[in-house]
Formats: C-alpha cells, sequence, structure tokens
C-alpha cells in the first residue's frame, strides 16, 4: 500500500555492491594462477554470498525483486549449500 520509492532505490544500492565486488573478482581472477576449475568454484562461491548478500537485504538474488515479489520458480538461494 505504501510508496514503493524508498524500496527501489535499496535494490541499485545494492546492484552497486554487486558490480563493484564483481569486477574485484574479476581483476582477482585474470592476476591469479588458479586452474578454470577452481576459478569455477571460486565465482560459484561469490555468487554464493552475494545471494545471501541480497537475501539479507530482502532482495531475490536472480530477479533483483523485493523477495516479496520474487516470482522466481526455483530461488536462487537456499539455506545451506545442496551436496550433490
Ligand atoms: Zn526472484
Amino acid at each position: 500500500m505504501s510508496a514503493p520509492t524508498g524500496d527501489s532505490s535499496r535494490i541499485f544500492e545494492l546492484l552497486g555492491v554487486y558490480h563493484r565486488s564483481r569486477e574485484n573478482i574479476r581483476l582477482l581472477l585474470d592476476l591469479s594462477s588458479m586452474s578454470d576449475f577452481e576459478k569455477v568454484g571460486f565465482v560459484d562461491a561469490w555468487q554464493e554470498e552475494m545471494a545471501d548478500f541480497f537475501a539479507h537485504h530482502g532482495y531475490c538474488f536472480a530477479c533483483n525483486r523485493h523477495l516479496d515479489r520474487c516470482e522466481c520458480e526455483e530461488p536462487i538461494r537456499t539455506t545451506g549449500f545442496q551436496t550433490a
């Protein structure tokens, strides 16, 4: 019922953090001597962390919507890692 203005600026902050973090990760991977396989694992872990960060602030990492309005069939964030 309330105006969504304050709400929508929040996601831009989160996305700003995300983009800066992604830049850092990219630089780090460029400089690292990790194998491609290790890099994938590293990026996965980072994405998990970002998903956590978004969820912590009430947003869905996958669609960038407030969790209340998230319509993702499979939420990208689950509690704890899935073990294959
Ligand atoms: Zn979603």
